[in-house]
């Protein structure tokens, strides 16, 4: 049980780091682009379309290294030996749902 629980910490941890590296791949493109727009036009005609890609690009990195912290918090919870408890309450997070979620801190009903 706690070696799989490791593995499906490690596993998302993995996910949420490629996840990552492509935001900030598309990121460091985009402003490369709005570079060269610069020097080619000031007037560029895609100078919104490109600032929206950017908030959009930025509030999902955001959430991506939201989400990397708190798989890096169960992590920590897990070879502190207190995984599994509710941030909350107190009392015991369900298997299934730390299977379904593997950086869930609370309990289904105080997640609610
Ligand atoms: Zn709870």
């Amino acid at each position: 049980m706690t070696s799989s629980r490791a593995d499906g910490i490690a596993a998302r941890r993995q996910e949420l780091v490629a996840a990552l590296e492509e935001v900030e791949r598309e990121l460091a493109e985009l402003r490369s682009m709005r570079e060269r727009q610069h020097d080619d036009d000031e007037h560029d005609p895609d100078g919104v379309s490109l600032s929206s890609e950017w908030s959009r690009l930025e509030g999902l990195r955001q959430t991506e290294v939201a989400a990397l912290a708190a798989i890096d918090a169960a992590a920590a919870r897990l070879s502190a030996g207190d995984d599994g408890i509710c941030a909350v309450c107190g009392g015991p997070i369900a298997p299934e749902r730390l299977e379904a979620r593997p950086d869930a801190t609370t309990c289904i009903s105080c997640a609610r």
